[in-house]
């Protein structure tokens, strides 16, 4: 049977990773549990808690013990869900073990999960898979949680069969006993860099060298202590081994989707809309400006025929990031990776891909070396000391103190599920990148 889960904490406390790493330690004894799966769903959802993620996991249980798990869960969600805020609406489903209805169903499967985490569902779309597939559910309050809990089962069926096709990664998560909820992280930053610098960057988002931050670990009243991020499993562990930090409850590896972009879209035609999260291709057409709050904004006309401009901003948090965008200039062609927010793209990353670094300026006189005059409009240049002319203006190549290929925002300000740098050099990728860390 597999199980998704979704919106049981609130910020004031809980995880929904936290109650998903509960009931896999307590239904092992039902059966064999799974790796769970951490998904990260659309990022600009406005109801999320935080990094809008939902849970999963599989356990192999006997015939005739499904209920008594369902009971056991639906107990556990109940008990540690923060149903006292308004925000949390608890929601579980149940798929029944039955492979040959799980190929039949993956195709409704594969167009939820990747539309949770592109799109803006409803509770209806999610109702309308479950009742076609006759899958069991269990939901609190106004159940909404239900979209996210499909989403998370779903990617479990999806990314069993086809690892290739969906990215993933891993992440340990280390979670704190329940007497220190809400006090003061004890963690050894020291160590957390010498395990970072032992193991980076097949693990990664642990520490923010440039901005001199630890960023693996959150700040708020919930029961995690910290995550590891990476693509080896030894190397997670290794760094979990480094790390000094005060006695934990218990810990869990997950399957995820984070670091891999799956939330960006290439649109094709269709109009872009707000709360979606795009890559578009596109040339510089205002200069980039600071504004009020130190945010960089500016604007590029898009590419793709009658999709006109579109205004791009990089916010105060991506730090020195804001510095690549302040050394764009009108004409450059790039490719800008981000959501839209009213109307306005909220980067994450770009690609610069066409410097326009050629300057045209007043062409030297042959004898003397000056700068030639203008000669009046379309008149040409002259030297007004030796007399000599020229046509044209000199085209020099300006360095533009930038270079071409991919930048990203820091750790400090990156979405779980956008994809660093690093991972894409670290499987090759044939472009320049500029990593941030
Ligand atoms: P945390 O990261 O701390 O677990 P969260 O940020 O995941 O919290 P939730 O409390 O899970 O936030 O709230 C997100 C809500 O949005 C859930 O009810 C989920 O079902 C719903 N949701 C997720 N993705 C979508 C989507 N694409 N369209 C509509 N609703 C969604």
């Amino acid at each position: 049977m597999i199980v998704g889960i979704d919106d049981t904490d609130s910020r004031k406390g809980m995880c929904t990773t936290y109650l998903c790493a509960v009931l896999v330690d307590e239904l092992r004894k039902y059966g064999e549990v799974s790796t769970p799966r951490l998904v990260r769903l659309n990022p600009c959802i406005p109801f999320k808690t935080r990094g809008n993620g939902a849970v999963s996991f599989e356990i192999r249980i006997a015939k005739g013990e499904e209920e008594k798990v369902k009971e056991v869960i639906k107990v556990r969600v109940s008990e540690l869900s923060e149903l006292s805020e308004e925000e949390t609406n608890p929601g579980v489903v149940f798929i029944d073990n039955d492979t040959k209805k799980e190929n039949d169903n993956k195709s409704m499967l594969k167009n939820f999960y990747e539309d949770a985490v592109r799109e803006v569902l409803t509770l209806e779309d999610a109702y309308v898979i479950i009742s076609n597939l006759h899958f069991d559910y269990f939901g609190l309050k106004n159940k909404r949680g239900i979209i996210g809990a499909l989403a998370a089962a779903s990617f479990l069926v999806l990314q069993k069969s086809k690892p290739d096709y969906y990215d993933f990664t891993y992440e340990l998560m280390a979670y704190r006993r329940k007497e220190r909820w809400g006090t003061t992280r004890f963690i050894d930053e020291a160590s957390v860099w010498k395990a970072d610098a032992a193991t980076y960057p097949l693990t990664w988002d642990t520490v923010d060298v440039a901005n001199k931050e630890i960023v693996f670990a959150p700040h708020s009243p919930c029961p995690v202590l910290f995550g590891i991020r990476g693509d080896s499993v030894d190397a997670i562990y290794k760094t979990y081994e480094l790390i000094d930090a005060e006695p934990e409850e218990r810990n869990m590896l997950f399957i995820t989707n984070q670091g891999t972009d799956f939330h960006l879209i290439r649109p094709y035609k269709e109009k872009l809309q707000d709360y979606h999260s795009y890559i578009l291709d596109g040339v510089v057409s205002s200069s980039p400006r600071t504004i009020e709050g130190g945010h960089v904004v500016f604007s590029i006309s898009l590419s793709e025929k009658n999709r006109g401009t579109i205004e791009c901003i990089a916010y105060e948090p991506t730090k020195g990031f804001r510095d690549i965008i302040r050394k764009l200039q009108v004409g450059d062609g790039i490719t800008v990776f981000g959501a839209l927010k009213k109307e306005t793209l909220n980067l994450e990353k770009i690609e610069v891909m066409k410097l326009n670094n050629v300057a045209e300026r007043n062409p030297r006189c042959d004898k003397c070396g000056r700068r030639m005059k203008s000669a009046g409009r379309q008149q040409g240049y002259r030297c007004k000391r030796c007399g000599t002319f020229k046509a044209d203006k000199d085209k020099v190549i300006v360095d533009r103190g930038i270079e071409e290929g991919l930048y990203e925002v820091p750790p400090v300000a990156r979405r779980h599920i956008s994809k660093p740098l690093i991972r894409m050099r670290m499987e090759g990728a044939d472009k320049e990148i500029h990593p941030s860390r």
